[in-house]
Formats: C-alpha cells, structure tokens, sequence
C-alpha cells in the first residue's frame, strides 16, 4: 500500500472526508489525494517521497514559487518575536501602506484603507456586512458560479467545490439568510439591470469575483465590472470586487488594475484580497475609501474583529511578498502561462480534442468545450467526464494539476525551463487519455 493510502485510511477516521477543505478531496476526480509532506519553489512532494511540478501552488497564494527563501526567513525572524500579540503592530501598517500604494491605476486609487483579517471567507462576509452597514439595506447580488468563501449568504450558487459537487447550495443555510442573496447569471448585464429595477432600493451591494475563476476562468466581458459599477451606484448601492484570487496575482494592482489599464476604469467601494497577499499565511484583507471603511468597528457602527487577525509571521510572509512581486515576475509568470497554454493546446489538438483555454494574466483554465464559456451554465454543457483521465495521467507523469475542471490553473514564478519542460513532457499522454 502507497502511504498516501494508508495516510488517507487513517484520515477517513478523524477528519470528515479526510480533508478540511473539500477541494483537496479527490472528489470528482477519484483516488487516493496525495498527501504533501514538503513544497519548494515549483515541485511539492508527496508523502511516498514523489516529487510533482505543481500547478496547483496552494491554490494561488504561492506567486513566488513554494516556501520562496527569503519569505521563509522573514517569518523565522517574525516567529522568533513572538507568534502572536493580539495589539497593533508596525508590520500591519506597512502591509496596510503596501496595498494602499499597490492598488492604483489610470490615476485612480480605491483604497484609502485596508482591515487585514484571516481568510478571504472573513473578507467577503465583512465587506458585505459593510456595505449593509453602510447603505442600510439589505439584499446582495451576487453571480450563478462565482465564488466567494463559505460565510453563508455566500453559498447561493457558488462555484468551487461547491460547483465540483454541484450542489445548488449547501445544507445548513437557512432559507430566509439565502433569500437576501439575489442571483444573476454571470456576464448578463440586463439581469441585473432588472433586478435593479425591482429590488434597487434595497439592494446594498453587487459582489463579483474580479474575474471569475471559480467556475472554470471565465474572461469578463470588456467593461463588465465597470458597467457593474455605474448600475450599482446610480441606486445607491455598492460595488464589491473580489480579488481573493486575482488580487496581486494577475497584475500588480491586481484584475482591477489590468481592466483599468485595458481603458475600462472604474471605481469599486470594496475590494476584498487573500491568498497572495498572505504569501501562503493565513491572511486576506478588504480596503476600500476612508468613508465607507471608517463603517467598521471601532470608529463606526459596523463590527467585525479577530484574535488573530494582522498575525505577524502572515503579515511578514505578506510584505515580503509583495515586495518581491514586482512588475517583471508578472511578465515572467505570463511568459510561463504563453509556455504551458501553447504545449496544453498543441497536445489536445494533436489527439483532435475539442477544448478551449481562457485567460486573465497569467492566471488560465481549461474546458472540454470547443468555445470559451461566459458563465457557469455554458461551463457545465462541456465533456467534463474528458477530465479525469486526462488529470490522473498528468500526476501518474508528476504534474500536480486542481483535481476539478472548475479550478484554475496557477504557475508562479519558479517554473524554470526545468518545470515548464516537464509539464510539456507529461501533456502528450494526457491529450490522449482525454480523447478516449
Ligand atoms: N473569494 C474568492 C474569489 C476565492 O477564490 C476564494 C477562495 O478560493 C475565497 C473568496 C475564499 O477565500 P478563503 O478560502 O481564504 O476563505
């Protein structure tokens, strides 16, 4: 027996499913989940001592490559003054500084202020408590597939794992919090148009994922968040961008800095970031202008808090980070994305396997469908069932991809010639496994 199975044995007893997040269950993909026991720069390595190119890079937070030496070092030192102080600190303000001077674009700059917290699930949840707060209204929009975390309002047709099990929500919401949540398909500016027309008094904000990448990665439409912008304001509501994925990714001021740069400004009230900004320590953050963050406890009326939130080994992990992200590793990670898209779609081709491949930056995702979907319910039509065989060839090759098809794929900034060389090797027999 392989010790990731003996591993996953003992886990199926303690832990639910054996994981504690359920992505990282083999779920729609079957097998045995490989069970990590070290990660550095491009390669993780598995419990059986199996090295992987990885694709995965703890699901966006690794830009840098896994366990980057300087990061490491710079939360050894934090960790050697103290783990946790629950009072403010000096890194705080830097992290704080940082997105504040990293989030502008086009001469715009959304964030006058930021409030660092643990998980994106914490930011999305207050930022929406927020703009409740703020507006004094009640419902939210939110798009079919886009995911936002697991707070509950949330969950009303979520993409993610939730779009893997393809739940239409999930058990334990009840039904009068999934009623403030008004859903939309994504993409489909007249919906929301009417859904504005009927419920626009009480609407107190549209959250998007900056670019959907939940559901597959979807493009956005060009000007779709800036028409999003100027519905939700000429009712007086919010605009929520969710850049827990794309934040400090995709560009260095993020998916709304490369829309703004595209020539399609706009002004969001609330942008919510994780993964990247934590360096792969628990941390994600929301910021937004001073009148309506200054909402937020202690100053306004609008509370949220946390023990540990601004822990200083994250917060260490995050500066030195975003210190490092500067704007050549974007364009090395999309010459890698250039690199990985054009082997994926040469071997797929080659097999005659109708797919498409659609893309932000360098951030990217493959669909069994010949033309890019626009929203989840396109993402759905595709020959999903193409996908396990074509994944588990790939990792029986040593490429660790998401183990769904809904998921994006994520290179970072150490895949050398090495790593991209091997994941082109692996592709060719994977097409083929996908074709059959
Ligand atoms: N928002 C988006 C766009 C995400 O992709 C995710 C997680 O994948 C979240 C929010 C939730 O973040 P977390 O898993 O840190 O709670």
């Amino acid at each position: 027996m392989d010790r990731n199975d003996s591993l996953n044995d003992r886990a199926q007893k303690v832990i639910p499913g054996g994981v504690n997040s359920p992505v990282r269950a083999y779920g729609s993909v079957g097998g045995t989940p490989r069970f990590l026991a070290s990660a550095r720069g491009a390669y993780v390595t598995d419990a059986a001592g199996r090295e992987y190119v990885d694709l995965v890079a703890t699901w966006g937070p690794a830009l840098l490559g896994h366990a980057h030496p300087e990061v490491v070092e710079a939360v050894q030192q934090a960790a050697a003054r103290g783990l946790s102080f629950g009072a403010p600190t000096e890194g705080e303000i830097r992290l704080a500084e940082m997105i504040v001077e990293r989030v502008q674009a086009g001469g715009l700059a959304p964030v006058d202020e930021v409030r660092l917290v643990s998980t994106g699930t914490e930011a999305t949840m207050t930022a929406i408590r927020l703009a409740r707060g703020f507006t004094s209204r009640d419902l939210l929009v939110k798009f079919d597939g886009n995911y936002h975390g697991h707070s509950d309002g949330l969950l009303a047709a979520a993409g993610s794992g939730v779009a893997t099990l393809a739940l239409p929500g999930t058990a334990g919401v009840p039904a009068s919090v999934a009623a403030s949540t008004l859903v939309v398909p994504y993409g489909d500016l007249d919906a929301v148009r009417e859904v504005f027309a009927a419920h626009g008094d009480n609407i107190a904000a549209i959250i998007v994922e900056a670019a959907p990448a939940n559901m597959g990665v979807i493009e956005p439409p060009a000007g779709f968040n800036a028409a999003l912008a100027e519905i939700a304001h000429a009712s007086g509501s919010l605009l929520i961008v969710d850049e827990v994925l794309t934040g400090f990714r995709v560009h260095p001021a993020g998916e709304w800095g490369r829309q703004v740069e595209a020539g399609h400004a706009y002004t969001p009230d609330i942008i919510t970031f994780g993964k990247v900004v934590g360096g792969g320590m628990p941390l994600a953050a929301l910021g937004g202008r001073r009148e309506v963050m200054e909402y937020l406890a202690p100053v306004g009326p609008v509370y949220q808090a946390g023990t540990l939130s601004g822990n200083p080994l994250s917060v260490a992990a995050g500066i030195k980070t975003l210190e490092l992200a500067t704007p050549a590793v974007y364009e090395q990670l999309d010459r890698a994305a250039d690199r990985v898209i054009a082997d994926l779609t040469a071997a797929l081709d080659a097999e005659g396997v109708a797919h498409s491949i659609s893309r932000v930056g360098s951030l990217f995702g493959l669909a069994f469908m010949s033309d890019k979907p626009g929203d989840y319910d396109e993402a759905k039509t595709q020959d999903a069932h193409r996908f396990t065989p074509f994944f588990h060839s790939m990792l029986d090759s040593g490429v660790n991809l998401p183990p769904s098809i809904y998921e994006a794929w994520f290179v970072t900034m150490a895949h050398d010639e090495e790593a991209l060389a091997r994941i082109a090797a692996a592709l060719p027999a994977a097409a083929a496994a996908a074709a059959r």
